[in-house]
C-alpha cells in the first residue's frame, strides 16, 4: 500500500481544469497501489481551490499559502517536504509551462525516475506509462524503473470526476526559505489577442503549413468569409507572423469548441490537436491519406487544397 501525490495547477486566481482530470489520474494510480491519495494546492485561494477539488478518491488535501501565483522555488520547496513527510510513491504533476518546470527539479531532488507528458499509465508489477512522439505518429508504451516516479500527465487525456468527496484538508507550513527563491511573479501581461476571441466561435476555418506562402492565405480568408466562420490557423502559421497569435488553436494556442472545424493543410500534431479535439463536426482536407488529423475527422477530402478550396468558395457562395 503506498501513496500517490497530486498537485493541483491555478493562475491568476482561477482554478486550472487540469487540477480535476490529475485527481482522476492519481485516483487511478491509488486504485493500484491501495494507498492514500494526497492532494498539494500550493499558493492562491487555496481554501477556494480545496473546496472545489475535495472530490472522490481524495483523502487528503495539503494547501500551502506563500503567495498567490506559481513560484519554481516554493513549489520545489514545498514539494520536497510533503514528499520527504508522505513518502509517496508517484507524485503526479501536469504536464503545463508549470508542471515543465517543477517537475523535473522535483524527480532530481528527490531522486525518482520522471515520466513526462504521460496519456495514459497502467499499474500492475511495475508503472508503465504511454506516450506520443513523433508529432502523434507513435505511441510508445515505457515500463518505468525503479519504485515510483514523478508522472507528469497531459491536460484532457483524463475527464474530472463530479462526485463531491470528503477529503480532510491541511494547512502546511512548508516552512519556506525566502532566502532561496529566486523569483518572484510581479504581474501578467496578456499576448495581444487580435481582434476576436476563437474560443468562442461556432464555426471555425483553419489553416496550416500547406498553405505553403503567407499570399495564399487570400484563398483561405476568403472560404471563411463565404461560410461567416471565423479565420484560424496552427502554430507553424503564427510563428512565421503570417497570422496573430490569438488566432493560434493548441496546445500553446487557445482552446476551441466549434459547432465545426475546418482544418486545412494541417497535419493534426498532437499540439494542433490538444486545441480542437472537441469540436462537434471535424472537417479535413489534406494530400496526405495518412496525416493524423484524419483520425479524428468527421469527414475528410484527400485532395490539393489549392483545388478543393476554390469550388468549395464558389459552391458556398
Ligand atoms: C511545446 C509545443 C507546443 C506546440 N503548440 C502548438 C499549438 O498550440 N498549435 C499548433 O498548431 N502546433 C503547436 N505545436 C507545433 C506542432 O507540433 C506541429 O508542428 C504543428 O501543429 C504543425 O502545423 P501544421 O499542421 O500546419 O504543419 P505540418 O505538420 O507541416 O502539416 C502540413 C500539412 O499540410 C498538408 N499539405 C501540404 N500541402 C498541401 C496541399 N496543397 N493541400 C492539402 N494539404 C496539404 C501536408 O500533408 C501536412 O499534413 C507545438 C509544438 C510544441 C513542441
Amino acid at each position: 500500500m503506498s501513496d500517490v501525490l497530486a498537485v493541483a495547477e491555478h493562475r491568476q486566481g482561477e482554478l486550472r481544469d487540469v487540477s480535476g482530470e490529475l485527481v482522476t489520474a492519481g485516483q487511478e494510480l491509488t486504485d493500484s497501489t491501495g494507498g492514500a491519495l494526497h492532494l498539494a494546492i500550493i499558493n492562491g485561494a487555496v481554501e477556494e481551490f480545496a473546496d472545489d477539488l475535495s472530490l472522490d478518491g481524495v483523502d487528503t488535501i495539503h494547501t500551502v499559502d506563500h503567495g498567490e501565483e506559481f513560484n519554481h522555488d516554493v513549489y520545489l520547496q514545498t514539494l520536497t517536504q510533503l514528499y520527504d513527510e508522505l513518502d509517496p510513491e508517484y507524485v503526479v504533476t501536469p504536464h503545463t509551462v508549470n508542471g515543465m518546470d517543477y517537475a523535473p527539479a522535483l524527480a532530481a531532488e528527490v531522486d525518482l525516475p520522471l515520466a513526462p507528458d504521460v496519456i495514459d499509465f497502467t499499474n500492475g508489477d511495475g508503472l508503465t506509462v504511454t506516450r506520443e512522439q513523433y508529432g502523434g505518429k507513435v505511441e510508445t508504451t515505457i515500463d518505468v524503473a525503479g519504485d515510483g516516479a514523478v508522472v507528469t500527465v497531459r491536460p484532457t487525456e483524463w475527464s474530472r470526476t463530479e462526485t463531491a468527496g470528503e477529503a480532510t484538508v491541511e494547512a502546511v507550513d512548508a516552512g519556506i526559505d525566502d532566502g532561496a527563491v529566486g523569483s518572484t511573479v510581479t504581474g501578467f501581461e496578456a499576448a495581444a489577442m487580435g481582434d476576436i476571441d476563437i474560443s468562442e466561435a461556432e464555426f471555425i476555418v483553419s489553416v496550416g503549413r500547406g498553405i505553403e506562402e503567407e499570399e495564399n492565405l487570400d484563398l483561405i480568408e476568403d472560404l471563411a468569409d463565404a461560410l461567416d466562420a471565423t479565420f484560424a490557423a496552427s502554430r507553424p502559421i503564427v510563428d512565421n507572423g503570417w497570422v496573430e497569435p490569438g488566432r493560434q488553436v493548441g496546445q500553446s494556442g487557445k482552446v476551441v469548441t466549434p459547432d465545426v472545424y475546418i482544418a486545412i493543410g494541417i497535419s493534426g500534431a498532437v499540439q494542433h490537436v490538444a486545441g480542437m479535439k472537441t469540436s462537434d463536426t471535424i472537417v479535413a482536407i489534406n494530400t496526405d491519406p495518412d496525416a493524423p488529423i484524419f483520425d479524428i475527422a468527421d469527414y475528410g477530402i484527400v485532395d490539393d487544397l489549392f483545388d478543393v478550396v476554390p469550388q468549395l468558395i464558389e459552391q458556398f457562395e
